[in-house]
């Protein structure tokens, strides 16, 4: 056997103690860029687009690169190799009945003591199995922000009430995660707010009421960001509704969507469009608005991600709603365009729901719950002992 010279074993044995996550940039010239916020110009990004759109020319091509991507996006978040399903120890109750559906305190563990707060709202008096959907929420703050507003309730619960189970659950420091102590500058926001995601999918595939088959997800900005990473990299996800965040020159301003060297390296540049289009050949759908952003989606982000589609003969399964009059949020216009995406996709029951005759989805039935009926844990209730401290580095 050859001897290694003292620097290559040296760097041997740096690789070999480094864990796996952080095999995959070993030379400086391989080190990452940080894209934040508007990284570039809307000029630029269209340029952007051009090369990357260059890399490829049929669906072998695309393939090839979007499976770099994915990867991309794993190692930067810090997932690569994902890491061991622990236990869920899930927690479900204090079940409200509303018309056509309920309300009860969810959580599970996405690591070993670190917890995931939610509600689940499930349809009443409907025969099962039932599509399962994802709500993660944005950065709105406030004694009723993330997942306690009031827009985020009506989604959950008007998508109930056709009939699906959904799931809607708090960010790093958001509602019960910040009343129990955590903030959202914890520096592992993208990788805990990942990986729950992906669990949050195997607490309602472990549901007996949920069709392993008919998963969805939707959130609006910082949960338009979650919603089109989780689609990228688990194909679990069979439709996905990325709301006011698919955006070729805006990255995300928090560290939870662009703290991580998730899209640009030595080895590959991206954005968030073609990280959008790793849904395809599964419906998607993009809800966008002339107020932030998405400004652009008609002409630059959808024609981009819809080219990619038309490589599955799957163009029709794209398609956007533009309201260049709006600003940023989950308001009732851009839930009336993502409800008959989901009933068609996911075969919801609209009827009780849907007027017919105006098209619009009434969500004058539904029940706004005060905050303190939606903590998933309470004096009666309290945390797990295990629970782990508020700010503890969470290992993978
Ligand atoms: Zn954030």
């Amino acid at each position: 056997m050859k001897t290694l010279s003292p620097a290559i074993t040296g760097l041997i044995l740096v690789l070999a103690a480094s864990p796996p996550n952080a095999r995959a940039w070993e030379s400086k010239d391989e080190k990452p860029t940080l894209c934040v916020g508007n990284y570039q110009t809307e000029a630029e990004a269209v340029l952007q687009l051009k090369r990357m759109a260059a890399t490829y020319s049929n669906l072998e091509e695309w393939k090839a690169r979007a499976a770099k991507i994915r990867r991309q996006i794993l190692v930067g978040a810090k997932l690569d190799p994902l890491p061991e399903r622990t236990p869920l120890n899930s927690i479900v109750r204090n079940k409200r009945s509303y018309k056509g559906y309920t309300v009860e305190a969810a959580a599970f563990e996405a690591r070993p003591g670190y917890l995931v707060y939610g509600n689940l709202y499930r349809p009443l008096d409907r025969k099962g199995p039932h599509a399962g959907i994802l709500c993660p929420h944005g950065h709105a703050r406030g004694r009723d922000g993330g997942r306690l507003r009031s827009e985020q309730q009506h989604r959950c619960a008007t998508l109930a009430r056709m009939g699906a189970v959904v799931f809607s659950y708090d960010m790093v420091g958001f509602g019960d995660s910040e009343h129990f102590g955590w903030n959202h500058t914890h520096p592992q926001a993208l990788t805990l707010q990942t990986w729950s995601s992906i669990r949050a999918i195997d607490f309602l595939q472990s549901l007996p009421d949920v069709d392993d088959d008919r998963i969805g997800v939707t959130g609006c900005s910082g949960g338009g960001t979650q919603t089109f990473l989780l689609t990228a990299v688990d194909d679990r996800v069979k439709v996905a509704v990325p709301v006011v965040m698919v955006s070729a020159h805006f990255f995300g301003g928090c560290h939870c969507e662009s703290g991580m060297p998730i899209h640009k390296t030595a080895l590959l540049e991206t954005n968030n469009v073609e990280i959008a289009a790793l849904c395809a050949p599964r419906p998607l759908k993009l809800i966008s608005v002339g107020g932030d952003w998405t400004k652009n989606t008609p002409k630059v982000e959808y024609p981009y991600i819809r080219n990619i589609f038309s490589y599955y003969d799957k163009a029709s399964q794209v398609e956007y709603s533009h309201f260049p009059d709006e600003g940023h949020g989950y308001q009732l216009s851009k839930r009336q365009a993502m409800y008959p995406f989901m009933v068609k996709h996911l075969k919801l029951d609209s009827e009780g729901v849907l007027d017919t005759k105006t098209g619009v989805y009434d969500e004058t039935g539904n029940v706004i719950e005060e905050v303190d009926l939606m903590r998933t844990f309470d004096n009666d209730n309290p945390l797990p002992k295990h629970a782990l401290k508020p700010g503890s580095l969470i290992q993978f």
